[in-house]
């Protein structure tokens, strides 16, 4: 069997399974309101490795209840792991009215949301591969939304966190650490290969619309 993407979707948020021959790879958690949903969702899954694009809490909330629902471990890039433990310690900057709005709800979520914390069980890094988890992927590091947020590879399919939106229109991420490192990360996805791109929020974004977007 190949390696197999599902999306799952909770209102604008992405969870995603890589599947193949019955090993099963969760990117992303989902927020606090995600739990239950996503919980039933993930049952026909044997999940053994949690993998988050980033630390932020709409990806990262349910990462220490489902390590321990499903017995898996959980891994993100070392440069989000302080992060992760507390969303407030990066200051975000935003781009454009919606970036304004996006960051202020963001905010206020961040400062009421603790995410419940978690011992990584290893750090993600560019060009690592998964195939020791059963799956056929590969990490691409897209530091800019978060220092440490990262991309999954999966064939000609890429999940690539917050690095891009489809939120109100295709874009790169409307908020961000550091948006000139977003910019370099979206050179990044081009050279990939990829075909389809799978966004933290909203639907799929194809290689044709990338191209044309950010020309
Ligand atoms: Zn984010
Ligand atoms: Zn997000």
């Amino acid at each position: 069997m190949k390696t197999h993407i599902t999306h799952l979707r909770f209102g604008g948020d992405n969870c995603f399974v890589i599947e193949k021959d019955g090993h099963a790879v969760l990117v992303d958690t989902g927020r606090k309101a995600t739990r239950e949903r996503l919980l039933s969702a993930l049952r026909p899954w044997n999940i053994k490795l949690i993998l988050l694009t980033h630390g932020h809490f709409d990806h990262a909330y349910n990462a220490a209840f489902l390590a321990r629902e499903f017995g898996a471990v959980v891994a993100l890039h070392e440069a989000d792991a302080a992060l992760v433990r507390d969303n407030r310690i990066h200051t975000i900057d935003s781009r454009g009215l919606l970036g304004y709005f996006i960051k202020k709800a963001s905010l206020a979520n961040i400062n009421r949301t603790h995410i419940e914390p978690f011992v990584p069980a290893f750090y993600l890094r560019g060009g690592q591969d998964l195939g020791c988890f059963g799956i056929d992927a590969q990490i691409i590091e897209l530091p800019g939304h978060t220092a440490g947020s990262v991309g999954i590879i999966v064939g000609k399919k890429c999940i690539v966190g917050d690095t891009l939106m489809n939120m109100g229109g295709i874009s790169r991420a409307r908020i961000a650490e550091d948006f000139r490192a977003v910019s370099r990360s979206v050179e990044s996805l081009k050279r990939t290969g990829a075909e389809v791109f799978y966004p933290g929020h909203g639907g799929p974004v194809s290689r044709k619309q990338l191209l044309k977007l950010f020309v």
